[in-house]
């Protein structure tokens, strides 16, 4: 008998807009469990407003999310959220093992203090990413690199089935780069879902299996060797995609430093030549 595929995922119809200017379109989305998933698009394609209406921090106009077949509302326990690093406050004054530990608030109830094992795990989850020794920093006196491995730690924690990352990679240096690839495979291997907004379209093939391609409406959905093709980075980029060269096999190589993955990467993003990495 075929096994049935299990969807982690499943958008139908979504349809989100600012002020009546719908900035997401029709959008459906399966992602079957145990995946690492990419969501790229141009600037303002609304890969974020996407992984906010799925959280259900956005109120959609229209449109469906299922958890493992559920309502979001019923399985929030098994999803994890990592935010963009610049939409926190990085000045608050609270410590490194703090942050991690509010991961596990929502397992804790809102009335209860997190206790030992909370912070053991918290510690544990620190010393997974590599920022054991942080744990009594101040989050002010982090880098960049450091600010993700944080946030990392801090889903980790949540000991969630479904992760949501909105550009985990920005601003990291090559090290720490590798580090969140191991981590994201690791879940994988442990059978976690892991959707992440992404910009560099250059590691695409490399680092993810599955991928979306959007820009206001889906441009298209599924395996990255059947989808992330040239054609389809056309639809979703238009003409700034001129310069792209693929193999046969679709994957992109030898794209230029200044090429698209530079272009859709602020001023100080992490984007680098394929040598530097
Ligand atoms: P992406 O993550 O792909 O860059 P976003 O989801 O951030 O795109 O944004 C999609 C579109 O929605 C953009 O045109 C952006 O200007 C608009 N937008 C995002 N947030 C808001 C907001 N709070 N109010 C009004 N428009 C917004």
């Amino acid at each position: 008998m075929q096994e049935q595929t299990r969807y982690a995922i499943q958008v139908t119809d979504l349809t989100v807009a600012y002020r009546e200017k719908p900035v997401l379109w029709d959008v459906d989305m399966e992602v079957p469990e145990a995946n690492l998933m990419a969501i790229v698009g141009p600037n303002g394609a609304g890969k974020t407003t996407l992984l906010k209406s799925i959280l259900g921090l956005m109120q959609p106009a229209a449109g469906q999310v299922l958890i493992y077949g559920k309502p979001y509302q019923q399985q929030r326990r098994l999803v994890g959220y990592v935010p963009q690093r610049g939409s926190v406050d990085w000045d608050f004054p609270t410590t490194v093992l703090d942050v991690v530990m509010m991961g596990r608030y929502g397992s804790l109830g809102w009335l209860k203090r997190p206790g030992k094992s909370e912070r053991m795990k918290a510690e544990e989850a620190l010393h997974k990413v590599g920022m054991g020794e942080y744990a009594n920093r101040q989050i002010s006196q982090l880098s960049g690199g450091q600010q993700q491995r944080v946030f990392l730690a801090r889903a980790l924690v949540q000991d969630a089935q479904v992760y949501f990352m909105d550009e985990p990679f920005q601003g990291v240096d090559a090290v720490t780069e590798r580090a969140i690839v191991t981590l994201l495979q690791e879940l994988r291997s442990a059978g976690k879902t892991v959707v992440v907004v992404h910009h560099d379209l250059q590691t695409v093939p490399e680092y993810f299996d599955w991928v979306m391609l959007l820009n206001v409406r889906r441009i298209a959905c599924g395996p990255v060797e059947k989808v992330f093709t040239e054609e389809n980075l056309r639809k979703a980029y238009g003409g700034r995609i001129g310069f792209l060269r693929s193999d046969q096999n679709h994957h992109l190589e030898n794209m230029p430093v200044e090429g698209v993955a530079a272009v859709e990467t602020s001023p100080t993003g992490g984007t680098l030549p394929a040598g530097n990495r």
